[in-house]
């Protein structure tokens, strides 16, 4: 059963979240459901009542809940850019010179047309199937609004945050959050009828945690000097979307993981709070995943002609690794 708890207002800065009554956490500050619930995306003047959206999203949801088992769990990349995305406006005001990537990544559909870095993870596991989200950052209701209806997506369960930066969360952490999102943290402050999710905020350990029923294992890394930012561990899927460094401690997190989702930000170098892609390749080469799909791409990293220098690396080492894109879903085993 789902019980609404609240409606959700979409704002470009902050994640849209539906919450239910399970623990989840991220790094610097956690956000888990302190009740059973159900929340709508604001996306469509569908003509309803807020409290017709409601039943009628309770419906569908319990609709599609029997029907869950059968579903594979899945992974869904709703943003594998950088943070000012791509295309850049600068880029595409540049009278002087035209972006060969940011150009392509003007149409509808081109493969470098990237937001900010997320990935959300479909789980079907014993219960219903649940939404977990990694990172809502600055972008997030772009994605959303384009690969929501497209995948039939209608809630998140649980939102997972690797580190403060803007195109991750769009706040530095809790104590911040507790300015600029104050109305989320203390609803008490809220006007009278006003409506905001009921969130419920904890504190990542790097310790595991369960939520929504996954086991996550967090992956300290370091993003920039005494910076530290959080991959993720679940099943055998290593999410790894900020790094400069990774402690030798993190490597044992990372045996026998079968896809690699890394960081790689350029194509020629590393820049103090990013893998660039010769970096990138080696530490694929080090933790040897079966497969690995590169992320959080900025401009230089056109999608066609790296990935037919990656595909090269099959034949010539085995490695098995692409770019990711926008949009890009692939079943997994959880
Ligand atoms: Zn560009
Ligand atoms: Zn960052």
């Amino acid at each position: 059963m789902v019980q609404f708890i609240g409606t959700v207002r979409v704002s470009p800065s902050l994640a849209i979240f539906a919450l239910r009554g399970r623990q989840f956490s991220f790094q610097s500050s956690l956000l888990s459901l302190s009740r059973n619930g159900l929340s709508l995306f604001s996306l469509s003047k569908n003509g309803f009542s807020p409290f017709k959206r409601i039943l009628r999203a309770c419906f569908i949801s319990n609709a599609s809940g029997n029907a869950d088992a059968q579903y594979q769990s899945e992974i869904i990349f709703m943003g594998t850019g950088t943070s000012e995305g791509i295309p850049r406006l600068s880029c595409l005001t540049n009278p002087l010179k035209k972006c060969p990537v940011c150009s392509k990544a003007v149409e509808p559909g081109n493969k470098n047309r990237r937001l900010n870095t997320s990935l959300l993870i479909r789980y079907s596991g014993p219960g219903e199937r649940r939404n977990i989200l990694i990172d809502a950052g600055k972008f997030f209701y772009h994605s959303a609004l384009q690969w929501f209806p497209a995948f039939g997506l209608r809630t998140i369960d649980a939102v997972i945050i690797t580190h403060s930066h803007a195109d991750a969360i769009g706040v530095k952490a809790i104590q911040v959050m507790k300015k600029t999102h104050y109305y989320l943290v203390d609803t008490s402050v809220l006007t009278p009828g006003a409506a905001v999710s009921e969130l419920q905020f904890n504190i990542i350990h790097e310790e595991p945690f369960v939520a929504c029923d996954l086991k996550f294992t967090p992956l300290p890394v370091w993003h920039g000097l005494g910076y530290r930012s959080l991959g993720f561990r679940f099943g055998n899927i290593c999410y790894i979307s900020d790094v400069s460094d990774i402690p030798e401690q993190t490597y044992l997190l990372l045996k026998d993981c079968e896809i690699l989702i890394l960081d790689a930000l350029r194509p020629d170098r590393s820049s103090s709070t990013h893998f660039g892609l010769p970096r990138a390749l080696d530490e694929v080469r080090k933790i040897q995943p079966k497969r690995t799909l590169f992320t959080g791409m900025m401009h230089l990293m056109d999608h066609e002609k790296v990935n037919v220098y990656l595909s090269k690396l099959l034949e010539t080492e085995g490695l098995d690794v692409q770019l990711s894109y926008d949009g890009l879903r692939i079943p997994v085993t959880l």
